[in-house]
C-alpha cells in the first residue's frame, strides 16, 4: 500500500516528496494514475504556443514562454511578447526592465488586460503595442533574429513587414493539465484545479493539488515549492486522521 502518492516530477511534486519523505511518509512520485491512500496532483500547466513551426526549431534559440526563465538572456536587447492579457503585459514590463526595446504583438485592436496593467504598459516608453497583428514565422540563422508579421490580416490594407528582434515570448496563455482529474475535483473555467482558500485542499478528502495545476496567478517554480511543501504538512495530517 502507497500511504503518500505523487502525480508530476516538477518543482511542486518534488518538494512534496522531500518534506513526505521527512516526515517519514515514503512518498512515491509518479507521472501516472495508480491507486493509493492518499493523492497530491503536481502536474502543472502548460504554456500555450501558436502552432507555428519556427516555434519549435527555434525552442531555445529565441523562442521562450517564461520571461522570468529566459529575460537574462535578454539584457540590452530587443524583444517581442505576443498576447494582450494581463501575463503579456506583466511579461513586457518585466522585459522592459531588462531589454533595449518590447514590441507587443497583439491580434485585436485593444488589450485584453485590466486597466492598471494596460496603463503599466502605455506610459512604459521601452514598451511598443502592435495592434492588430500576427505573426506568420520567425527567421534567422542561429537563433531568432526576426518574425514575420502581417498587419490587420485579410483586411484591404493588409501588410506584412518583418520585425528584426532577438528573442520571442509567447504569453497567450496556459492550459492546466488537469483534464485526469476533472470528473473528481472541481476546477475553475480555464481548468485550474480549485483549492480551499490559499491550502492545497481539493474537497476531496486525501487529494491534494499544488503548483502550477492550482495556480493561475503565479506559475512560478519557487511558489510551486513552495506548495508542495504545504501539501506534503496536509498529507502528514491528514494520514493521522484515518
Ligand atoms: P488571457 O486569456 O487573459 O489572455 C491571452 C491573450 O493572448 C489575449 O490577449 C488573447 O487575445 C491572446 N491570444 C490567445 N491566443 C492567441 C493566438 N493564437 N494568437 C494571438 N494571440 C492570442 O491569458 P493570461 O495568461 O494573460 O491571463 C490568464 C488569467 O490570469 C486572466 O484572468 C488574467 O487576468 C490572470 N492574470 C492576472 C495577473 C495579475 O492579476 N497580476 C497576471 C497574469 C494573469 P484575444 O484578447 O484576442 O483573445
Amino acid at each position: 500500500m502507497i500511504s503518500c502518492l505523487i502525480l508530476g516530477s516538477g518543482p511542486a511534486g518534488y518538494t512534496a516528496a522531500i518534506y513526505a519523505g521527512r516526515s517519514g511518509l515514503k512518498p512515491v512520485v509518479y507521472e501516472g494514475l495508480q491507486p493509493g491512500g492518499q493523492l497530491t496532483i503536481t502536474t502543472g500547466a502548460s504554456a500555450k504556443y501558436l502552432g507555428l513551426t519556427d516555434e519549435k526549431k527555434y525552442q531555445g534559440m529565441g523562442v521562450s514562454a517564461c520571461a522570468t526563465c529566459d529575460g537574462f538572456f535578454y539584457r540590452k536587447k530587443v524583444v517581442a511578447v505576443v498576447g494582450g492579457g494581463d501575463t503579456a503585459c506583466e511579461e513586457a514590463t518585466y522585459l522592459a526592465g531588462l531589454a533595449q526595446k518590447v514590441y507587443m504583438i497583439v491580434r485585436k485592436p485593444f488589450l485584453r488586460a485590466s486597466k492598471a496593467m494596460q496603463d503599466r504598459v502605455m506610459e512604459n516608453p521601452k514598451i511598443e503595442v502592435l495592434f492588430e497583428t500576427n505573426t506568420l514565422g520567425l527567421y534567422g540563422e542561429n537563433g531568432v533574429e526576426g518574425a514575420h508579421l502581417v498587419h490587420r490580416k485579410g483586411e484591404a490594407d493588409e501588410r506584412q513587414y518583418d520585425l528584426p528582434i532577438d528573442g520571442f515570448f509567447l504569453a497567450i496563455g496556459h492550459k492546466p493539465n488537469s483534464d485526469l482529474f476533472k470528473p473528481w475535483v472541481k476546477t475553475d473555467e480555464t481548468g485550474y484545479i480549485i483549492t480551499e482558500g490559499d491550502s492545497p485542499r481539493t474537497g476531496v478528502p486525501g487529494v491534494f493539488a499544488a503548483g502550477d495545476v492550482a495556480d493561475p496567478h503565479y506559475r512560478q517554480a519557487i511558489t510551486a515549492a513552495a506548495s508542495g511543501c504545504k501539501a506534503a504538512i496536509e498529507v502528514e495530517r491528514y494520514l493521522k486522521t484515518l
